[in-house]
Parts: C-alpha cells; sequence; structure tokens
C-alpha cells in the first residue's frame, strides 16, 4: 500500500470544522455512538472561533482515526493567513490556550497532534482535504463556483478519481461533475453514488454551519452512498462561553444561532 493510503472499514463518520465547539461535538458524537459507527475521519478545523479548543482536540485526538490540517489548525499551530481581525484574534487566544495549558503532558499531545496533521488523505481511491484538491488547506469549493467558475471546477473534478471529501465552506452537500450542487434535502439526505460520475462531498460544518441550518452536521460514509446529518445541540450554552472571552468576537457566538 503506498504511504498516505489507509485502509479502513465502512461505514464512516466525516466530521470537520469542529471550530472548538464542544456542545456540538458531543452532540455529534453521541449519535455517532448511537448508531454504531465505529470509524471517525476529520478534516479540519478542529479550533479556531470557538471557546473549547483544548477539550475538542482531546476528543478528536481520543475517538478519530486521523484529522487533517484546517487553515484555522494552521493559524493556531503557525500563523493565520487571510483571516480578518475577529478570527485572527481568536487564533491568537486559541494558541495561548494551548500554551497555558499547566498538565505538560496534555500540553505536548496537542501540540504534537497539531503538528503531525496531514494536507491530504486517499483510501479507497478517496481523496480526502479540507479545502480544495488545488490547494488543500486555503480555497474554497463554493455553491456558486457550478455556476460562476466553471474552469476551477474542471480544474478541481480533473484530480478527483471518483470521490473527494471535503470541508472548509461548512455548506453540507455534494458537488457533481456536471458541475452542478445539491443540498442534502434534494435528495432526502442520502446520496447513491454512481459509476458515471465525480462527486465532491462537504459533510458539512459540526461546530459552526454557515448554510442557515444552526445545527451541527456531519455524514456516514458507505461504500455505495453517503447520508446527511444534523443535530440540535444546546448553542445558547456555546454562545455564553464564547461572550465570557474578551478576545473572542460575540459575533462568533451570534452566528450560531442562525447559521451563517
Ligand atoms: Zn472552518
Amino acid at each position: 500500500m503506498p504511504p498516505g493510503v489507509l485502509a479502513i472499514s465502512y461505514p464512516i463518520a466525516i466530521i470537520s470544522d469542529i471550530h472548538a465547539n464542544l456542545e456540538a461535538l458531543r452532540a455529534v458524537l453521541d449519535d455517532i455512538d448511537r448508531r454504531k459507527v465505529e470509524h471517525i475521519i476529520c478534516l479540519g478545523d478542529n479550533v479556531g472561533y470557538g471557546p473549547n479548543p483544548r477539550e475538542c482536540l482531546d476528543l478528536v485526538i481520543e475517538r478519530c482515526d486521523w484529522s487533517l490540517m484546517g487553515n484555522h489548525d494552521f493559524a493556531a499551530l503557525y500563523e493565520p493567513t487571510n483571516f480578518n481581525a475577529g478570527a485572527e484574534s481568536a487564533a491568537f487566544w486559541t494558541r495561548r490556550q494551548l500554551e497555558v495549558e499547566p498538565d505538560a503532558e496534555a500540553r505536548a499531545r496537542r501540540w504534537a497532534f497539531l503538528g503531525e496533521l496531514r494536507v491530504r488523505q486517499t483510501f479507497d481511491g478517496i481523496l480526502c482535504v479540507h479545502g480544495s484538491p488545488r490547494r488543500p488547506i486555503n480555497e474554497y469549493i463554493f455553491v456558486d463556483d457550478v455556476a460562476t467558475a466553471p474552469t476551477k471546477m474542471a480544474q478541481i473534478f480533473e484530480r478527483i478519481d471518483h470521490c473527494c471529501l471535503v470541508g472548509h465552506t461548512h455548506v453540507q452537500g455534494l458537488f457533481t461533475d456536471e458541475p452542478d450542487f445539491y443540498s442534502p434535502d434534494e435528495f432526502e439526505f442520502t446520496y447513491k453514488f454512481n459509476d458515471w460520475e465525480k462527486v465532491i462531498v462537504n459533510a458539512g460544518s459540526v461546530g459552526q454551519p454557515r448554510d442557515r441550518d444552526p445545527r451541527a452536521a456531519y455524514g456516514i460514509l458507505y461504500e455505495d452512498r453517503v447520508e446527511f446529518i444534523r443535530l440540535e445541540y444546546d448553542i445558547a450554552t456555546t454562545i455564553r462561553k464564547i461572550e465570557a472571552i474578551p478576545e473572542v468576537n460575540d459575533f462568533f457566538g451570534q452566528r450560531l444561532l442562525e447559521g451563517r
């Protein structure tokens, strides 16, 4: 087996963009456990914006088969690139939380985990990146791109065998190589794969959905299909925690209520 190719068995829960939202992550992990799904992969942005970076990193380390590097993980580890002032301030606060951890072993474990995150993984011919196959950490594949950026979409699909898993936009849904985008309610939340088309799956964001649905989002991948899931969680608690942290803008809490 070539390096970077992993053996993993279905079903596989796909989580992404947790953004240090512990209440949302716990709701998703509980649901995964209820469904007895044993494998979990994470597409990055474990931290940033949210109030519980340490706790979320610990859960990802404990529960996920592996995680990818997101732009917010990169920001905590190295430096924020193209962040607005609010996101940058939250990134510096996040780094500080990891630095001031009094337990040396826990501190070292989290830094080591962040430092070893990969920018891409493949298994079973499926490519996994946080952003896009062209720029795995930072490029967004937007819903609008199917109409406004056909060349970009064609170049992205050229790099995909048949399926690619992404996060980053926090918008749950599926791109086909027509190109087209389908939100999960258009196919009753389960999409059956075909031999004749390539797809890009975005399972959505656990901790900061931006598709106008405030519920936590994740997906479950089977050999022949992908299921998209939404879950209520205790948003009020997350907002209260964010509002108690001066370095993290209250907006990052308020936006959770609207899923934007
Ligand atoms: Zn993100």
